[in-house]
């Protein structure tokens, strides 16, 4: 089939390449010409295990990308919103970029001839498809639904596992206001071995907030319980790894430490309670889960000051600035408001980040390294903030500190005996 993809982020990239690699014909749209000129060359616009592997496949004969909506429209049957829906000021969802996106479709769908569908995979509060989307492509097309489809196909993927995930799904969700659209979407799937969930447009939309806020959750409360058995003297991970084994709780994020950030968790946990609050509910439990995520960072640098006392003029090394391994994304990244606290308590920060260290150069005026080791030379403390499989190893390289003080914010490290080894929340 031949798909669109309007959006070419972390979402969009991702699902075009896959797109592409499931047989697909794909054109992506973006208003960021360089996106645009790294994905015809075959270059992925951010770094996602096995994406660049994809591009290089499929761009130039599967897979071709544009700033050109009416191209995109008209030469496809399908056209997927993957666009940014971040916060705005007060927290709640910012739609701007997702209705300038249908009015864009819309357009390019006025004169196209042939039936056409509109799936939207931003994350987007319940009601937007219909209340927003819909209506902005209404408006700039003149036509009315039916002579077009419309449906929401939120996105599961974890950032850093991107490509994995979209191929092997545990659950692709489609809602929808007619069976034809529908089909049309859970058509493009075919060879994923998962089952499709259909449903209406608002109840795909809520599927996806409630799926990021329990998992927001299971980590705050999995913090919590942390920084109970830290003043008690329990091990959590002992805990954790016991109530895991209840079906009901499950395994999974139940990893206590520095709280969670990214692109995601955050932004749709707080854009969920800006909804309920619309409704005139307040949503209690979600509150206090970015409360305790709020908290957490802090903790590190309280740990910190509790070994050092003042740390105006240390030199602090922070490990790892992307908000999760194997990324280079550092939005919400536990690390900002880390490195924030720092700088205002007059540390010197040298950081090293296997892949973020470009990204956090735009936001802080620290030192930056190529290496851990080249970080932690001569610092009075160490903070390792991301779980990249590079610092499990780190134990000599603590030797060229000049005092050998780390604080571990993601249970990954068993450094030697005479390193002063201190967890977050064991
Ligand atoms: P992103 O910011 O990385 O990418 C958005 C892209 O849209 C950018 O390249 C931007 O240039 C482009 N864009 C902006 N306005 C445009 C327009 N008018 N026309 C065409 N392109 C335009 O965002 P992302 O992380 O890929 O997220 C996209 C959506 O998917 C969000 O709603 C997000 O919540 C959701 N989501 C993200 C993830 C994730 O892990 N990043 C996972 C699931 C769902």
């Amino acid at each position: 089939m031949k798909i669109s993809v309007i959006g070419t982020g972390y979402v969009g990239t991702v699902s075009a390449a896959c797109f592409a690699d499931l047989g697909h014909e794909v054109i992506c749209v973006d208003i960021d010409k360089s996106k645009i000129d790294r994905i015809n060359a075959g270059i992925p616009p951010i770094y996602e295990e096995g994406l660049s592997e994809l591009l290089k496949k499929y761009a130039g004969k599967r897979l071709h990308a544009t700033s050109d909506y009416d191209f995109a429209i008209k030469n496809s049957e399908v056209s997927f919103l993957c666009v940014g829906t971040p916060p705005d000021p007060r927290g709640n969802i910012d739609l701007g970029i997702v209705k300038a996106a249908g009015a864009g479709i819309g357009r390019s769908l006025g004169t196209k001839k042939g039936y056409h569908v509109i799936v939207v995979k931003s994350t987007v509060v319940p009601g937007t498809t219909e209340t927003v989307v819909l209506p902005a492509i209404e408006e700039h097309s003149g036509k009315h639904i039916g002579e077009f489809g419309i449906a929401m196909n939120p996105e599961f993927l974890r950032e850093g596992k991107a490509v994995h995930d979209f191929m092997n799904p545990d659950k692709i969700v489609v809602g929808s206001m007619d069976k034809k659209s529908a089909d049309l979407v859970a058509s493009l799937y075919q060879g994923l071995k998962c089952d499709v969930i259909r449903t209406n447009l608002r109840t795909a939309e809520m599927i996806k907030y409630a799926n990021n806020a329990f998992l927001a959750t299971k980590i705050s409360f999995a913090n919590e319980i942390g920084n109970i058995c830290k003043e008690l003297g329990i091990d959590t991970y002992e805990v954790m790894k016991a109530i895991g084994r209840d079906f009901r709780i499950g395994p999974h994020f139940l990893n206590s430490g520095a709280g969670f950030g990214g692109s995601c968790f955050p932004k749709d946990v707080k854009a969920l309670i800006g909804k309920a609050r619309e409704t005139g509910y307040e949503p209690e439990l979600l509150n206090s889960v970015l409360e305790v995520n709020e908290k957490q960072p802090h903790r590190m640098v309280s740990l910190l000051k509790d070994k050092l006392g003042s740390i105006k003029g240390k030199k602090i090394a922070v490990l790892g600035l992307a908000f999760k391994n194997d990324t280079d994304d550092i939005r919400e990244s536990r690390s900002i408001p880390v490195i924030k606290e720092l700088l205002d308590n007059g540390a010197n920060v040298s950081a090293y980040d296997p892949m973020a260290n470009g990204n956090m150069k735009k936001i802080f005026n620290i030192k930056y390294y190529g290496s851990a080791i080249d970080a932690l030379r001569g610092a009075d403390a160490c903070l390792v903030m991301t779980e990249w499989d590079e610092f499990r190893s780190l134990d000599k390289e603590f030797d060229v500190m000049e005092k050998k003080l780390v604080i571990d914010g993601r249970h990954m490290l068993t450094p030697g005996k005479d390193v002063e080894y201190v967890g977050l929340c064991w």
